[in-house]
């Protein structure tokens, strides 16, 4: 039988959540964002109740709906942005590890990820570079491996990681044979204190700024071969495949990204959630010319209209999340298509939710303007808005579009 009502107990994992963003994440959240640094003792808070370690993701994960993830991630960034991504930002980094790893690499590192709930670590999954955003074949970090000693060496920028240079474990997308392009690919792991590995510029953001992103610099960083994610004999296999131009699943950053979209746009609907109702709270109780302003039509449908889009999106995220959970293709984009819409919908609700609080919403006394200032990275990491569309394009078109 069909039917979109949530399973008791999703509702539970849900509640769960919402009571930690609530009690715990939303009374921080302007603090933080001031601050602009990680919120480490709210990091060890979700580490203490088991929100922030690898056993409850891999249970989120192992949910054959798909639904945990989308549901858990609203929540928490409807706690507030910042503070989830520094609570979600090391996910990409296990995904990454996960998505390419053999199982001993996953035992060995993963943990690492997290520390514990006395001191708890985040991991970082570094691809883009200063030339080498939504182009991830114009990548030019290079590992370059010495047979004779069984060891990779590493040398290049990265650029926006976050949790760069903070991270206990980066994982790091580097070229490994130029001639293929980003099928040249390779994902390494770089464990806690390798030399060659530094991060000296954090950039300050407009958004997300409990969450740290940083540069970080590869000095040639010598790696065991055991750090290769999947390890030399499938890389060869890999390359060989690529070289003889058979088609693969793509690149290890690739796989990383279809697996996290559908999570991705679930956070920027909870930032658009968290705006919405505190736009429809405010409008029934803010008075002009006599009568609570919701009383007019232009924002009662400012606020319907706004309902309507969080929860269209919401529908085209958790489609994708049961679709990727199930190894449904993605025969329109359906991935790509939810985030496109989610960051659409974060942009322009928390926007409308300032416009509704006037003067109050421009201001730092109410939380719409931080979520205003969080809801945009969504139109640009995970892929930009415009590679959605091509993506959805490609898939719709089945040409090569460019
Ligand atoms: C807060 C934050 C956190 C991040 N975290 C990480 C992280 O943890 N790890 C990581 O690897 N990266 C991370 N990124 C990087 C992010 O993924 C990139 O910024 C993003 O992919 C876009 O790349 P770019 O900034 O180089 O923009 P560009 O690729 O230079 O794009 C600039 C503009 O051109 C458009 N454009 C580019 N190509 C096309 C095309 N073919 N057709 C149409 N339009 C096009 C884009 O849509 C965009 O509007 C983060 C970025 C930010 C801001």
């Amino acid at each position: 039988m069909t039917s979109f009502e949530l399973s008791e107990e999703h509702r539970e994992l849900r509640e769960w959540v919402h009571g930690f963003a609530a009690d715990v994440v939303r009374p921080a959240a302007a603090e933080w964002d001031e601050r602009e640094e990680t919120p480490w003792p709210i990091l060890q808070e979700a580490a203490k109740i088991e929100l922030y370690n690898f056993e409850t993701l891999a249970s989120f994960w192992g949910d054959e709906t798909g639904l945990s993830m989308p549901l858990v991630n609203e929540e928490l960034f409807w706690g507030d942005g910042g503070i989830g991504m520094a609570i979600f930002g090391t996910t990409l980094a296990v995904a990454g590890i996960f998505a390419s790893g053999t199982p001993e690499q996953m035992v060995e590192f993963i943990p690492q990820c997290y520390g514990d709930a006395a001191a708890p670590k985040v991991g970082a999954f570094c691809s883009s570079e200063p030339e080498a955003g939504s182009d991830v074949s114009a990548m030019r970090t290079r590992a370059v491996y010495d047979e004779a000693r069984d060891e990779w060496t590493l040398s290049g920028q990265k650029a926006w990681a976050t949790n760069g240079g903070i991270a206990n474990i980066h994982v790091v997308q580097a070229v490994v044979d130029p001639e293929l392009g980003s099928k040249g690919q390779a994902a390494f792991v770089v464990p806690p204190g390798t030399p060659g590995l530094e991060s000296t510029r954090k950039i300050k953001k407009m958004g997300l700024r409990a969450s740290h992103t940083a540069d970080v610099f590869l000095d040639d960083v010598k790696l065991p071969g055991s750090c290769l994610l999947g390890g030399k004999e499938k890389l060869d296999e890999r390359l060989g495949r690529a070289r003889d131009g058979v088609q693969g699943k793509g690149s290890a950053a690739m796989q990383t990204f279809e697996m996290s979209r559908p999570t991705v746009g679930a956070q920027a609907i909870g930032i658009a959630r968290a705006a919405y109702e505190y736009a429809l709270e405010y409008a029934k109780d803010r008075v002009a010319f006599g009568r609570p302003i919701i009383e007019n039509q232009s924002i009662s449908f400012m606020l319907a209209d706004m309902r309507t889009e969080i929860d269209a999106a919401r529908l085209l995220v958790h489609r994708a999340a049961w679709m990727g959970r199930n190894s449904v293709p993605f025969t329109a984009g359906e991935g790509s298509m939810s985030k496109l819409k989610a960051g659409r919908v974060a942009v322009w609700s928390t926007e409308r939710a300032i416009q509704i609080l006037g003067g109050a919403g421009y201001s730092r006394e109410h939380p719409v303007e931080r979520m205003h200032r969080d809801a945009k990275i969504y139109d640009i990491f995970e892929g930009t808005e415009q590679i959605q569309q091509l993506v959805i394009a490609r898939a719709i078109s089945g040409m090569h579009l460019t």
